[in-house]
C-alpha cells in the first residue's frame, strides 16, 4: 500500500530534475502495483490535483517539475517480466533501468538500442515519456521506434493496453464506424478522435505542412499526432486494415495522457565486434559541421561532437581527466566517428578512405585523426556522455544553460543553421557550449547565461524565442530528444501555428478530461521563464547566520583558478560555498545501482532512496541555505527565529552520506559532498554544539595516545565485553562492532629502532614515512613491514615529526581541529618533504588529505606551501610506481610466485588516485594475478559503521558486491595457487573481517613477502 509523502524533506528532494526549475510538489509517493496507481488516480481526482509520473528524473525540460504529487516508479517498478529471445522483444517494468535491461539482454546476444546519454540510470518508463535516443540513433532511431505495447491507467481509472489494433479490430469492440459518434467510453473517445483526423483530408494536409522535415531521426517536439495516424490516412490498404498504435503517440508524451506500468520493447542484435572510433580534430567548429557531412557518407554508426569547451572541463574532472588520452593539440571541435565492421581489416581499410577525405581537401576540416580500439573506445563514450555533466560544473553563476540544448534540423541544413545561430548568439552577446549528436543535425547548444541577473532572464527567454524562429526556418525540431516539457511548451504554437497547436490541446483534452496527468507540460505550460531554481536577486539565508560569511574551507580559491571560458568566479567565500553546492544539475549519475559499479553513491544504492542520494543533499543544502523557513516546503508554524542549521531535513541528508567521495570524482559536475558536509557540519556545531561521539571520533587519536601509557589496560577495557559494550552505549557505537586495540608499541617507536639496525645500508634515496593515526598506534606491525621493505629495497626511511592527518576531524565534521592539525603538518613537514624525498603513507584516506584537504583548509598565505607538499605526499603504491619508472623497483627485486590477489580499493584512494598504481605494485611479483573487486565503497567509511544507526546500512552496503565477491572468490580457490584478499584501508579490513570473517592484508604486508 502506498504512502503520499509530504514531509520537507520529500518535497524539496522532488522538487527539481535536471532542468532549471523548481517547484515544490504537494507531496511524492511510491506505488508498489499496478493497483496503487488506480488509488493514486482516484486519489488525484477527489483533491483535485494531478499525478506527476517520475522515473529516473534525469529529464533537462522540467517534465516532473510540479505543484501536484510526484509518483517516483524508479522504486517498486524494477522488475524485467520477460525476454523472447527467438521473437527479440522484452516485457518490462517502467522503472527498469536501461543499462541494467542491457546487462540482462547481453547473454541472449540483445539489446535494447536507443541508448541516451543518461543510460545507467534513465528507466525505459522515462524514455518512453521522453521518446528518448542516444548516439547512434542514425542507426536505431528513438524510443517510439522500439516500444511494441504499453499497459497504462487512464485517467478515470481504467487499464488499457496500448498496441496496433486494425479499424476492424476497434470497430469489433466500440461498434462499426464509431468515431462518428461521441460516447461515455474515455479510450474509444481517444481512438475516434484520431481516426477522425486521420480520414479527414484538411487536417492530414495540415499536420503535412507544419510538422517538421519527415527525414529528421530525431522529433520529441510536442505530441507526435503524424505518426500516430499515418497508417490511418494510408490509403493503400482497405479502411478495416489500417491500423493505430497509440504508443506512438504515448512515446514522448510526458506523463500527460496516462501512467504507464508494463512496457514491451523489441530489441536488436548486439553490434558486429569489430569497432573503431576515430577522433577528428578540427580547429574550427564551422570546420566539425562541414566534416560531419563527409564522416556520414562513409556510413558510419554514429557521429558525435565534443567542443573545446567541454574538453577543457574535462581536464577538470578526476574521472575524466584519464579519459582523454585521444586528444591532439587544441582543437576547437572533435568529431567522435564510430565505425562498424565484421574485421579489423573492413574497418581500417576504410578508415583510410574517411581521413583522407576529412584531411586532404581544400578547406583541410581535419587537421588530426586518432584511432581508438577495443577497451579504450568506451573512455571517449565515457567522455561524450559525460559532457552535459561536465558543463554544469561551470564554477560561478554563469552556466552554459538548458535553453536550447536539443535542436535539430536536416544535418545538409546544419552548417547554415549554425552561421545564422551563430550570428544570432553574437547580436544577443552570448557565447555557447556545442556538442553531442552531429550525425542527425541534433546538437546541445548551451549558450552561457547568469539567469539569477535581470539580464541574464531576459537573453533566458530572448535566445529561446529566436533559436525557435530559426528551427522554424529550417524546419526542424526544437527538441530532438530531451522534449518540452515546461521550457519549450510556449514555443510549439509558434513552431507548429495555431491550428495543429489546438489538435495538441484537444488530444490533452480528450486524453484526460479530469486533468489528471502532468499538467501544464507540453501544451498550456506556464511561462518559460517561471518557477526557476534561482531567483534574480536572491538572496542566501545562511548568509546572516555565517557570521559575515565566514567558511571554514577555501572554496574561493577553486573558483579563482578556475581558467574554463566564461567561468565568473565568486565574490566571496559564502558565494564560492553556495556555488559548489548549485553545481549539482540533478543529471543523477548518483542514482546508479550497485549493478552499474563504481562507488557513487552507496547511500543510494543500498536504499534504491532518492533522498539519499548525493542529488538530494545537494537539493536540500540548497533550498535550506538559500531559502530557508520561507521555503513552501516547510509548514507555516514554524519558529522562524531558530537557525536553519538546526533543521532535521539537514541533519538527516547529511547523515546518511558516509562520506566516501565517490562523488567527487563519479559526479561530472564535481559536486564534493564529502567536503559540503563537513563545512556544513562544523557550521551547525557553531550554532547548536558538537555530539558527543563527533568530538569523541575526531579526538581518537588523542585518546590512543594516552591509552598508549597504560595499553595492556586500555586493550582489556576496549575488548572485554561488559566494559567495551559501556563505551559503545556511551558513544552510540554498535555493540556489534569491535573496538580497535592498541599496537604494544608505536609504529613510529618501532619504525625508529629499525632504521637505527639499518642505519647507512640505504643506497637509492630517502623516503619520509608518515605515522598515520591508525598505523601508528593500531597496527604498528604494518608500519613495520612498510619500513622492512623499503629497507630491503634500499631506501632510508624516517619519520618525520609531524601531528595526526586530523582525517578523523574532517570525516566528523570537526573542521576547527581539522585545522590546526593542517596548519602543523605544513608547517613542520614542508621544508622536509621535497620531489627527491617525499612523503609517504600508508593508510589511503590520512595521506591523500595533504592532496586534497590540506590546501583549501590552511590560510590563504599558506595555500602555495600547502600545494607543493601536497605534489610531494605520496600513497604507497605511488612511490613505488615511481621509483619503478625510474628503474630503481623492478620485478627481480621480488620472488616470482603463483598467487591470486583480489584488490578492495579504498574509497578515497579510488576517488582521487585509482587504484591501477597498486595492480601495478602487486603486478612486481611475476606470476601474481590481480583481480580488482568491483566493489564501491565498503561500507565501513571510518566510524560510519561502528554508528548504531548506520551499522545495519553500513553490513548491506559490503553485502551489494564486496562480501560476496570474497566469499565466491574463497569458496572456488583451489589449494595449489594461494589466494589473498588485500584492502590498502584500515576500516575496510576491519569491515571484511566483521562481514565475511576474512583477515584482508594490506598490499604492503604481499610485497614484503615476496620481496627478495
Ligand atoms: C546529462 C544528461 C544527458 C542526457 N542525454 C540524453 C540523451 O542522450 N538522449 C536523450 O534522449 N535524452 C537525454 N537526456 C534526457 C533524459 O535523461 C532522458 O530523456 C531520459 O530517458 C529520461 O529518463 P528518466 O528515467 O530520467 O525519466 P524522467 O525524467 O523521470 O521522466 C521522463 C518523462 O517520462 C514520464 N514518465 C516516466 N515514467 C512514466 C510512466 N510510468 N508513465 C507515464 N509517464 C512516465 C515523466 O512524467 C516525464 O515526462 C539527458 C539528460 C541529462 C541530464
Ligand atoms: S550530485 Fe552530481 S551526479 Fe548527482 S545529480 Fe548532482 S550533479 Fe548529478
Ligand atoms: S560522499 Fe559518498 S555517500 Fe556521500 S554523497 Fe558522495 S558518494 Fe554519496
Amino acid at each position: 500500500m502506498y504512502t503520499i509523502f509530504t514531509d520537507p524533506l520529500h518535497r524539496i528532494a522532488y522538487a527539481t530534475d535536471a532542468s532549471a526549475y523548481r517547484e515544490v510538489p504537494q507531496g511524492v509517493a511510491f506505488p508498489e502495483n499496478e493497483q496503487d496507481i488506480i488509488y493514486l488516480v482516484e486519489t488525484a481526482r477527489e483533491r483535485k490535483t494531478h499525478l506527476i509520473p517520475r522515473a529516473g528524473g534525469t529529464s533537462i525540460a522540467g517534465q516532473v517539475v510540479g505543484n501536484g504529487i510526484v509518483v517516483d516508479i524508479s522504486k517498486h517498478f524494477k522488475e524485467i517480466l520477460e525476454i523472447n529471445k527467438e521473437e527479440r522483444w522484452a516485457r518490462v517494468q517502467p522503472g527498469v533501468v536501461l543499462d541494467e535491461l542491457n546487462l540482462a539482454l547481453e547473454p541472449y546476444g540483445l539489446f535494447f538500442s536507443p541508448e541516451t546519454s543518461t543510460s545507467n540510470r534513465c528507466c525505459i518508463g522515462g524514455m518512453f515519456g521522453n521518446n528518448s535516443c542516444g548516439s547512434h540513433s542514425l542507426v536505431y532511431g528513438s524510443t517510439r521506434h522500439h516500444v511494441l505495447e504499453a499497459h497504462g491507467v487512464l485517467c478515470d481509472g481504467s487499464v488499457e493496453v496500448f498496441k496496433t489494433y486494425t479499424i476492424k479490430a476497434l470497430e469489433e469492440r466500440f461498434g462499426t464506424r464509431f468515431w462518428e459518434t461521441d460516447d461515455d467510453s474515455l479510450i474509444q473517445n481517444i481512438y475516434a478522435q484520431l481516426i477522425r483526423w486521420a480520414l479527414d483530408e484538411k487536417t492530414v494536409r495540415l499536420i503535412e505542412e507544419n510538422f517538421p522535415d519527415k527525414s529528421l531521426r530525431r522529433r520529441s517536439c510536442g505530441y507526435a499526432i503524424d505518426e500516430v495516424i499515418e497508417d490511418l490516412h494510408n490509403t493503400a490498404k482497405p479502411l478495416e486494415e489500417r491500423t493505430i498504435n497509440l504508443c506512438k503517440v504515448l512515446a514522448g508524451s510526458e506523463g500527460t495522457l496516462a501512467f504507464i506500468t508494463e512496457i514491451k520493447v523489441d530489441l536488436d542484435p548486439l553490434p558486429p565486434k569489430e569497432k573503431m572510433v576515430v577522433c577528428a580534430h578540427c580547429d574550427t567548429l564551422q570546420k566539425s559541421f562541414l566534416g560531419n557531412l563527409v564522416a556520414l557518407k562513409f556510413h558510419p554508426a554514429a557521429v558525435e561532437l565534443m567542443d573545446r569547451n567541454i574538453l577543457e572541463l574535462s581536464k577538470e574532472n578526476v574521472e575524466q581527466q584519464k579519459n582523454r588520452f585521444f586528444v591532439q593539440g587544441d582543437p576547437a571541435a572533435i568529431l567522435i566517428i564510430e565505425l562498424r565492421g565484421e574485421t579489423r581489416e573492413e574497418i581500417d581499410a576504410l578508415a583510410d578512405q574517411m581521413e583522407k577525405a576529412l584531411m586532404e581537401n581544400e578547406e583541410h576540416l581535419v587537421y588530426a585523426c586518432s584511432r581508438v580500439y577495443e577497451s579504450e573506445i568506451s573512455k571517449v563514450w565515457s567522455l561524450r556522455k559525460a559532457g552535459l555533466g561536465l558543463l554544469t560544473g561551470m564554477k560561478g553563476d554563469a552556466k552554459p544553460i538548458g535553453v536550447i540544448e536539443d535542436t535539430a534540423v536536416a544535418p545538409e541544413k546544419l552548417p547554415a543553421y549554425m552561421a545564422d545561430f551563430a550570428q544570432m548568439l553574437e547580436n544577443l552577446g552570448l557565447s555557447c557550449v556545442y556538442h553531442a549528436h552531429i550525425s542527425t543535425g541534433e546538437l546541445h547548444l548551451r549558450p552561457i547565461i547568469n539567469i539569477k541577473e535581470a539580464e541574464g532572464l531576459r537573453k533566458f527567454r530572448e535566445v529561446a524565442y529566436q533559436t525557435a524562429l530559426l528551427v522554424k526556418k529550417y524546419k526542424g525540431s526544437l527538441s530532438g530528444e530531451h522534449g518540452d516539457g515546461r521550457l519549450r511548451g510556449e514555443f510549439i504554437q509558434l513552431m507548429y501555428g495555431d491550428e495543429v497547436y489546438a489538435l495538441m490541446q484537444d488530444l490533452k483534452k480528450c486524453w484526460d478530461p479530469l486533468q489528471v496527468f502532468n499538467l501544464h507540460k507540453i501544451v498550456d505550460t506556464l511561462p518559460m521563464d517561471s518557477m526557476l531554481r534561482f531567483e534574480v536577486g536572491q538572496k542566501y539565508a545562511i548568509e546572516k547566520e555565517l557570521g559575515g560569511g565566514k567558511t571554514y574551507y577555501n572554496w574561493k580559491a577553486a573558483f579563482d583558478e578556475c581558467k574554463v571560458e566564461g567561468a565568473t568566479g565568486a565574490k566571496n567565500q559564502l558565494h564560492a560555498l553556495m556555488c559548489s553546492i548549485e553545481q549539482c544539475n540533478g543529471a543523477g549519475d548518483c542514482r546508479k545501482s550497485n549493478l552499474i559499479g563504481g562507488t557513487l553513491c552507496p547511500a543510494f544504492k543500498v536504499s534504491g532512496d532518492e533522498t539519499k542520494a548525493t542529488r538530494a543533499r545537494a537539493n536540500v543544502l540548497r533550498e535550506i541555505l538559500t531559502r530557508g523557513w520561507e521555503s513552501e516546503a516547510f509548514a507555516q508554524a514554524l519558529d522562524k527565529d531558530k537557525s536553519i542549521l538546526k533543521s532535521k531535513e539537514l541533519a538527516e541528508v547529511l547523515d546518511s552520506c558516509l562520506a566516501c567521495k565517490g562523488c567527487r570524482s563519479e559526479c561530472p559536475s564535481n559536486v564534493d559532498m564529502t567536503r559540503l558536509r563537513s563545512e556544513i557540519l562544523q557550521q551547525k556545531y557553531d550554532v547548536s554544539g558538537m555530539p558527543l561521539r563527533s568530538f569523541a571520533v575526531s579526538r581518537m587519536a588523542t585518546v590512543e595516545q594516552f591509552g598508549h601509557l597504560v595499553w595492556p589496560l586500555y586493550n582489556l577495557f576496549a575488548s572485554w565485553q561488559f566494559s567495551s559494550n559501556i563505551i559503545k552505549r556511551i558513544i552510540n557505537f554498535s555493540t556489534e562492532r569491535d573496538i580497535p586495540t592498541l599496537s604494544r608499541v608505536t609504529m613510529r617507536t618501532a619504525v625508529n629502532r629499525e632504521c637505527r639496525r639499518h642505519k647507512d645500508q640505504a643506497t637509492k634515496g630517502k623516503v619520509l614515512l608518515f605515522a598515520d593515526e591508525f598505523t601508528n598506534f593500531q597496527e604498528a606491525e604494518l608500519g613495520l613491514t612498510f619500513t622492512k621493505l623499503l629497507l630491503r629495497l634500499g631506501y632510508e626511511v624516517e619519520i618525520p615529526k609531524h601531528v595526526e592527518s586530523g582525517r578523523a576531524a574532517i570525516s566528523k565534521g570537526n573542521l576547527k581541529l581539522a585545522k590546526k592539525f593542517a596548519i602543523k603538518n605544513v608547517n613542520l613537514l614542508k621544508d622536509k618533504v621535497s620531489e627527491q624525498t617525499p612523503l609517504v603513507g600508508i593508510e589511503p584516506s590520512c595521506i591523500l588529505s595533504f592532496r586534497d584537504e590540506y590546501p583549501d583548509l590552511v590560510p590563504a598565505e599558506q595555500r602555495n606551501e600547502a600545494k607543493t607538499l601536497a605534489k610531494n605526499a605520496l600513497l604507497f603504491d605511488e612511490f613505488i610506481m615511481r621509483e619503478m619508472a625510474a628503474g630503481r623497483i623492478t620485478t627481480d627485486n621480488f620472488k616470482p610466485d603463483a598467487v591470486e590477489i583480489w584488490l578492495h580499493g579504498h574509497c578515497h584512494q579510488k576517488a582521487l588516485v585509482g587504484t591501477e598504481k597498486t595492480v601495478a605494485a602487486l603486478k612486481l611479483l611475476q606470476g601474481a594475478q590481480v583481480h580488482v573487486i568491483p566493489s564501491g565503497c565498503c561500507g565501513m567509511a571510518g566510524s560510519f559503521g561502528y554508528e548504531k544507526e548506520h551499522y545495519q546500512t553500513s553490513l548491506a552496503i559490503g553485502e551489494m558486491v564486496l562480501f560476496p565477491t570474497i566469499r565466491k572468490t574463497l569458496a572456488h580457490a583451489d589449494d595449489v595457487t594461494p589466494c589473498i584478499v588485500s584492502a590498502p584501508g584500515t576500516s575496510c579490513r576491519q569491515q571484511i573481517l566483521d562481514g565475511t570473517g576474512v583477515h584482508a592484508v594490506h598490499p604492503i604486508e604481499i610485497l614484503y613477502r615476496w620481496v627478495k
